[in-house]
């Protein structure tokens, strides 16, 4: 397995659970993996496909996704191709004869090919090592895309009752998971869990300052890299693009509202380097394996807590370090609340509102971004300090608000948790509204105490406590709020609490990109023409760059200018294949210039 692994793949180590995955399917084991994106878990198959006699076959639910698969396989000289209705009659029928021929280690397929008669009858008479689901969350209707066509695939099992079926996810829930390995028939199947966390993503919010300065001076942090930034609407995704256009970007835009073929142009941009960001609503994403996004930026609210950790999951697949950065004001929340407001669906309008909920918390709190971001996952991160989010590298003023703290849980308590926050900072700021008379708030101690500070800051303080679980809203369209175990820390114990002020504050480390995938500095004008001579490869042989070297392999060589084919090869990311192939050209760059 290992031999393998450097040969093809050039890597010196498995990521955590690569290896068991691995081992099961080389077993004849079943699978069943729950890894982030930017995981490794194509790796996972591909590994044991060119280890295995015979065929894997490969369902994936998106043609781009495919093609991609195929062009990073074939670059590490493993036989793959794939068969989908977009292909040529010509290639096809390539495809089919090195099929039949037993000549792919590698084939990948839409699930649509499963409702053919004959491809099915085409599957009995080959020799499959096994099958593998990708995307295996699109099988649940319980899953953010379900895809009818999915379903079909339970039929691999009758076709071949005795190869091994691997399902691949990123989407963690345990109903999604009990239902792929249900639908798919899996047999006492390898589970396989790894951590969600992103441990080469950084994150940090910053107060948004409206106006288009703020985002112009973030961009050029990351000049010349790749990234997305992310706003709301479609509107908003149109003049941002065209406002980094005119301030020398190659910005293009992405959304739902432009024709195919220029979300197709605009997208294959980006891919090949050709464009450095895509300004993009939710709608972009989703079939993009590319692995040098450098950074993130949501310059507008994401909707959950889900999409924010899937849109900044995109970032920094390929290991080295990215940013991912929020631009976050509390102006911007009655705008998404009016968006929410006009819902017309019930049900739909409170899951809304609680995910809104949940992103302001996240977004006002002072606890690690990555802690909060695994527990919302279910997932304990077991340190104090992560030491790359903006709490963890102290960016931020904190403030104490012990006192303000009680007083918030005495209006609460005394008004037997029986109110939302609106009216809760109406008690604590000495407001006159007719419900403060008629329930005679104005009796109450608390009536007016915290009329010093505005209402802001006790929204804000509300988040702080939701956020650290020591109040919740209850579920409904008029939430209260109520107390939970955590305020007896604070009124009994003394408990402190502290908020925190998101200050924009300048980094103290260098943006990611000077510095390389180990932390060393890397030479940045030596890694600057390594990516030419990239790109110049890609184009010439009509893949995008990053499948010719990801951007910490092109680090790794700035920082060790290996000068030699075997020096070359202790390179991660340089395989065998990869090796004949391209070590001369990256060799004489290297030796030429440096
Ligand atoms: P996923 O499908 O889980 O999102 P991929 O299979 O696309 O992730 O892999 C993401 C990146 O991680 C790729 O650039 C891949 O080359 C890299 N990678 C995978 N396994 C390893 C490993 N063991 N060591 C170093 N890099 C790896
Ligand atoms: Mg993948
Ligand atoms: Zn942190």
């Amino acid at each position: 397995m290992h031999d393998a692994l450097r040969r093809v793949f050039g890597f010196g180590s498995f990521r955590p659970d690569q290896q068991e995955s691995v081992a099961a399917l080389l077993d004849g084991r079943d699978l069943l993996a729950v890894m982030p994106t930017g995981g490794g878990k194509s790796l996972c198959y591909q590994l044991p496909a060119v280890m295995l006699p015979g065929t894997a076959l490969v369902i994936s639910p998106l043609i781009s996704l495919m093609k991609d698969q195929v062009d990073g396989a074939r670059a590490n000289g493993i036989r793959a191709a794939c068969l989908n209705s977009a292909l040529p009659t010509e290639e096809r029928a390539a495809v089919m004869r090195s099929l039949l021929d037993g000549e792919l280690e590698l084939l990948y397929v839409a699930p649509e090919r499963f409702a053919l008669d004959h491809f099915r009858e085409l599957l009995g008479r080959l020799e499959i090592s096994m099958a593998v689901i990708d995307e295996a969350h699109c099988i649940s209707e319980w899953g953010h895309d379900f895809r009818p066509d999915y379903l079909t695939l339970s039929s691999i099992r009758e076709i071949r009752p005795e190869i091994p079926v691997a399902a691949f996810t990123a989407t963690a829930t345990d109903r999604v998971r009990q239902d792929i390995a249900a639908r798919l028939g899996l047999r006492d199947p390898l589970l396989v869990r790894a951590s969600f966390d992103r441990p080469n993503l950084s994150y940090e919010i910053r107060e948004k300052e409206g106006g288009d300065s703020q985002l112009v001076s973030i961009l050029k942090e990351f000049r010349g890299q790749a990234g997305i930034v992310y706003r709301t609407s479609r509107k908003g995704v149109n003049d941002t693009a065209a406002m980094l256009a005119r301030k020398g970007f190659r910005a293009l835009p992405y959304h739902a509202g432009l024709s195919d073929e220029e979300r197709r142009r605009n997208q294959d941009a980006f891919i090949r380097d050709e464009a450095e960001v895509v300004v993009a609503t939710v709608a972009f994403g989703m079939g993009i394996d590319k692995s040098n996004v450098r950074f993130v930026i949501h310059a507008d609210l994401p909707r959950s807590i889900e999409s924010y950790y899937q849109e900044t999951g995109r970032a920094g697949r390929d290991g080295a370090d990215a940013r991912c950065v929020m631009l976050f004001s509390q102006g911007d929340i009655p705008k998404v609340r009016f968006l929410i407001d006009s819902m017309l669906d019930e049900q739909e309008r409170a899951r809304a509102l609680a995910a809104l909920s949940k992103v302001v918390a996240f977004a006002s709190s002072t606890l690690c971004r990555r802690r909060m971001l695994l527990d919302h996952f279910g997932e304990r991160y077991p340190k104090e300090n992560c030491a790359s989010c903006d709490v963890c590298l102290g960016t931020r003023e904190v403030t104490e608000c012990t006192t303000e703290a009680k007083m918030l849980l005495s209006a609460v308590i005394r008004t037997d948790s029986r109110f939302g926050s609106g009216h809760i900072v109406d008690i604590l700021v000495g407001a006159d509204t007719k419900k403060i008379r008629e329930f005679g708030h104005d009796r109450l101690a608390v009536y007016g105490a915290g009329k010093e500070r505005g209402r802001v800051y006790w929204r804000r303080l509300i988040d702080e406590l939701v956020a650290r679980k020591v109040i919740a809203r209850s579920e409904g369209l008029y939430p209260a709020l109520y107390p939970l175990d955590g305020a007896l820390g604070i009124l009994r114990e003394g408990q402190r609490v502290e908020m925190v002020r998101i200050a924009e504050k300048r980094r103290e480390k260098p943006a990611s990109g000077k510095v390389s995938a180990d932390g060393l500095p890397a030479d940045r004008e030596l890694f600057d023409r390594l990516r030419a001579l990239r790109k110049r490869l890609a184009d010439e042989q009509g893949v995008p760059p990053y499948v010719v070297f990801s951007d910490r392999t092109l680090h790794e060589m700035a920082s060790r200018k290996p000068s030699t084919p075997e020096a070359m090869l202790d390179i991660p990311g340089v395989g065998q294949a990869k090796l004949t192939r391209y070590a001369e050209s990256f060799l004489e760059e290297l030796r030429g210039r440096s």
